[in-house]
């Protein structure tokens, strides 16, 4: 077994795009049966061994070549300070954006559309790359990553997909087209881009800044399909979703979900799907177990939501941002000196705290999940954080365990509840997994 295989199969494989793209399409990356981008191992399997090189050289999951660590060095070292949770950093910011509607549109505080506006507007860019609805989807297949080379493109992007979406054809896309981009991503897709830049010097030169999200994980398509049908809209049938509808009436992070399918339409409280608390892992892809990077650390400019809880309470979404690139520094100064955005400068140990569950699991978890891994003899990727469970609670550990343990049901039970065409084989499975984590948390002690 080669080393892709061995990615793919032990379930490291994040479905990111980027080997296809090395590869120029010989390892395809493809929607599984569970709804979830991955590369095709059979096909990396029959690859020769300068194929099987590329692909390792652009995969954010090789645990070879450069880390997380060692291109933020390279990139920021000179101008940024260092911060083991955040990455490197210039400046950061806590606040939104006040012109145009981008905070009304946004997921959060808007800051996400409103910078890729500006770039365009500044002339330092001529598109953007970044995931967003498909106008008439044929395949069932509702998000893409797509090019925006107007404002109006871009914001019709806005607000968060919650949504598996890959790169090779947009990356394809960019290699034909001169021009200068961006490219929007989670953070394990931006070390992506950064690796493939480090192979292929026409993407390092056409792709002149990486915006990133911060990421607590990412779901497989069932996940919007699950919560269609538990409005009544059966899987297959659903048109339209919008995870991210603020409700005014309530705290930031109690938003609604828009769904849409036949001659169903409706918005109901995301509290009121089974599944949509992310601290349940429902639909979660394995690949995210395995990962040590909330902050997108290799991005010029991160943005999140202000989890604080000062900034709670606002329904209509607060940003924190993360700047590495001076440049970008300048341009949100100068629209907070002209009164655009709204935002004040916040403490690293500010930002690390609006995302403390999300380090938590990533640092502490990751550590015990690489450590099972290890009593198992199982090859895990090397990650920035060392297997060890010697500093847990047995109560964190049943916590990781129960939560690690919904993710796989999921993936199971929505395949038996699509076979039987009987959503109740699927809720009632995971509400004893639910149960399991609610009495981990309850009896939770560390
Ligand atoms: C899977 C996922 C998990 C996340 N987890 C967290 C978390 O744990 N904590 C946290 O604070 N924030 C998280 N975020 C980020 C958060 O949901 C908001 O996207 C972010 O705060 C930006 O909001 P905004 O109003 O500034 O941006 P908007 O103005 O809404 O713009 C968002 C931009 O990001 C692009 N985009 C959205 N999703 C994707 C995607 N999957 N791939 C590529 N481009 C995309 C859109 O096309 C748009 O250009 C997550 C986002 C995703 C997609
Ligand atoms: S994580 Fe990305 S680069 Fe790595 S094998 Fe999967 S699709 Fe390919
Ligand atoms: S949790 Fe990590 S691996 Fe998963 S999508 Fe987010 S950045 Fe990628």
């Amino acid at each position: 077994m080669n080393s892709l295989q061995q990615i793919v199969e032990g379930g490291y494989c994040i479905g990111c795009g980027a080997c296809a793209c090395a590869t120029h399409g010989s390892i395809p990356v493809e929607m599984n049966a569970c709804g979830l981008y991955q590369a095709q191992g059979a096909a990396a399997a029959r690859c020769e061994d300068d194929q099987v090189s590329l692909g390792i050289a652009a995969c954010p999951f090789s645990g070879e070549g450069a880390d997380e660590d060692d291109v933020g060095r390279h990139r920021f070292g000179a101008g940024c300070l260092p911060d083991s949770r955040i990455g490197y950093y210039h400046d950061l910011f806590i606040g939104h954006v006040a012109e145009d509607g981008y905070r009304a549109e946004g997921a959060s505080g808007g800051f996400g559309s409103w910078i890729l506006a500006e770039l365009l507007g500044t002339g330092a860019i001529d598109a953007v790359a970044h995931a967003r609805k498909v106008d008439s989807p044929s395949d069932g297949v509702l998000f893409r990553y797509s090019l925006s080379r107007t404002v109006e493109e871009i914001k019709s992007g806005a607000k968060s997909c919650y949504y598996p979406v890959e790169m090779s054809g947009v990356l394809e896309q960019i290699r034909r087209t001169p021009g200068r981009y961006a490219v929007v991503g989670l953070p394990c897709f931006i070390q992506a881009i950064r690796r493939l830049s480090g192979i292929d010097p026409v993407l390092k030169e056409r792709i002149v800044h990486c915006i990133g999200l911060v990421c607590g994980h990412m779901k497989s398509k069932a996940f919007a399909d699950c919560l269609g049908w538990q409005i009544g809209i059966p899987p297959g049938r659903l048109d339209a979703i919008d995870f991210r509808v603020k409700l005014p009436d309530r705290t930031a992070g109690d938003y609604g979900v828009y769904l849409r399918g036949g001659e169903i339409e409706a918005t109901r409280p995301r509290r009121d799907f089974l599944g949509a608390r992310w601290g349940h892992n429902f639909f979660r892809y394995s690949a995210c177990d395995f990962c040590d990077n909330v902050f997108a650390e290799t991005a010029d400019l991160t943005i999140g939501d202000a989890w604080l809880p000062e900034h709670e309470n606002d329904s209509r979404g607060t940003n924190i941002v993360v700047v590495r690139d001076p440049s970008l520094s300048t341009l949100i100064l100068r629209a907070m000196s002209q009164g655009r955005v709204v935002c004040s400068r916040a403490e690293p140990d500010t930002i690390a705290e609006s995302q403390a569950g999300g380090l938590r699991d990533r640092r502490e978890g990751l550590a015990y999940r690489l450590r099972l891994k290890e009593l198992q003899g199982v090859w895990a990727p090397r990650k920035r954080v060392r297997p060890d469970a010697a500093h847990l609670t047995s109560q964190r550990a049943r916590i990781y365990a129960a939560r690690s343990g919904a993710g796989a049901a999921s993936h199971r039970l929505w395949q038996e509840a699509l076979a039987q065409n009987d959503l109740a084989v699927f809720l009632d499975g995971m509400r004893s997994h639910v149960e399991t984590i609610q009495k981990a948390y309850e009896t939770d002690k560390g």
